[in-house]
């Protein structure tokens, strides 16, 4: 009953820290976003009390009215939002909302096709370390070494050869839009299922910035929290009745028992922004200005991964600064830039330390950067990252750093965030 403030300040100051930092900070990690205090509200709400077991009209509890309104109000609208005739707002995750594919179309054993981890697919796509690639029988394809594009040749040949169950498209470290139609083409020629991960870009999707991966995608994945601008959880939506049923199966009882009702009222919020004409705006304004940051990184002498962006985030590939991400990281870090190590193609460095940085632009965007504040942080990051070069140790580069936090301090003070 009491407050967070007299019941557990120890909490409460490392919450207020947490706002400190992302108002003091230029946020440029691609699969983050600032929500809106309708969506905070929504998910520090009662509906958290809530036990909601099964689906809306279809309850293992009693006292569940409400609790129906908010998820059929978020199935409505994420409907909406993709054009298409199922949703499942259930999944804790984005993880989870994968897991779901793989139980409803598939069992243990069966061969996948997705992109590999250090191609810039996802952990769930068939990694060796997760589920899907241990209880499956996993087959990656990457990219196209010269253009930095998916090697559609190579699915193809992959595809014919291994007879995949499901192939897997989408990403958390491409850049470039994908070819939804040619990879249904293969999935249809081999008898596959086609299965789009749209985490990253939902949101452009729902904006109308990015193809979407409907008509061709018998099923579509997503996180809400990315470019979705939503709270942390997943999303699954399909035009296929029986793939309906199953998913639905797969969420609840298969993985899940109660929904987090409180995480499906901020989705049904954080949806209903989306639907709004300034999202398409906000989209838009996410796609140019990755577009402005990749230009300024470029002519400010680094290599971005197939030199460029079709969406929302980018890669910069550092071997030829002969850095690490590691280092890039906590450099970019200490100067109140927030970003993360990510592998390159074709990578010589662990995964703990790598030889790139991943950038993106959803969340400066909301807080109302635009082209020339972009513009700014590009020439900020070619700094910190030329000092580091130049002084050829991550502790040596802090006169640069001192110097590119005080006018990140500047920037972020013309653009505040959750000041009322
Ligand atoms: N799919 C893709 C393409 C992602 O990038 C991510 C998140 O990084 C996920 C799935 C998993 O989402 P979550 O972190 O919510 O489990």
């Amino acid at each position: 009953t009491g407050s967070l403030a007299s019941g557990d300040p120890d909490i409460l100051e490392a919450i207020n820290n947490e706002l400190s930092r992302q108002q003091n900070e230029i946020e440029l990690i691609a699969s983050e976003n600032i929500v809106s205090r309708a969506v905070l509200e929504a998910q520090g709400s009662v509906l958290t009390n809530k036990y909601a077991e099964g689906y809306p009209g279809r309850r293992y509890y009693g006292g569940c009215e409400y609790a129906d309104v908010v998820e059929r109000l978020a199935i409505e609208r994420a409907k909406k939002m993709f054009d298409c005739d199922f949703a499942n707002v259930q999944a804790n995750s984005g993880s989870q909302a994968n897991q779901s594919v793989l139980l409803a179309l598939a069992k243990p054993g069966d061969t996948l096709l997705g992109m590999s981890l250090d191609a810039g697919g996802h952990l769930t796509h068939g990694a060796r370390p997760n589920l899907s690639g241990k209880w499956f029988n996993a087959i990656q394809y990457g990219l196209n070494t010269e253009t930095g594009h998916i090697d559609m040749d190579q699915v193809r040949e992959l595809a014919k050869e291994h007879k995949p169950k499901i192939i897997i498209a989408g990403g958390s470290a491409y850049s470039r839009e994908i070819d939804f139609a040619a990879f249904r083409a293969i999935a249809d020629e081999v008898g596959a299922f086609f299965w789009v991960d749209m985490a990253h870009f939902a949101g452009l999707v729902a904006g109308g910035q990015h193809p979407s991966p409907f008509p061709h995608a018998h099923v579509a994945t997503s996180t809400t929290h990315k470019t979705l601008r939503g709270p942390r959880g997943g999303l699954v939506v399909t035009n296929d009745t029986d793939i309906a049923k199953k998913i639905n199966s797969a969420i609840f009882p298969g993985l899940q028992g109660g929904p987090l009702m409180h995480v499906i009222a901020a989705k049904a919020v954080a949806f209903g922004e989306a639907l709004r004409p300034e999202f398409k705006t906000y989209a838009k304004d996410v796609v140019e200005n990755a577009q402005v940051l990749a230009k300024t990184l470029r002519e400010g002498g680094l290599d971005i991964v197939s030199d460029g962006t079709d969406t929302h985030l980018m890669l910069v590939d550092l071997r030829p600064m002969n850095l690490t991400g590691k280092d890039a990281e906590i450099s970019l870090g200490r100067a109140n830039i927030t970003c993360n190590k990510n592998g390159v193609p074709l990578d010589p460095q662990k995964p703990t330390i790598t030889s790139g940085i991943r950038l993106g632009t959803p969340a400066g965007t909301t807080r109302g950067f635009g082209k020339e504040e972009f513009r700014e942080i590009g020439r900020l990051i070619t700094e910190v990252l030329e000092g580091l070069r130049k002084t050829n140790s991550v502790d040596g580069n802090e006169a640069v750093e001192a110097q590119v936090k005080e006018k990140v301090l500047a920037l972020t003070a013309r653009f505040p965030i959750y000041t009322n």
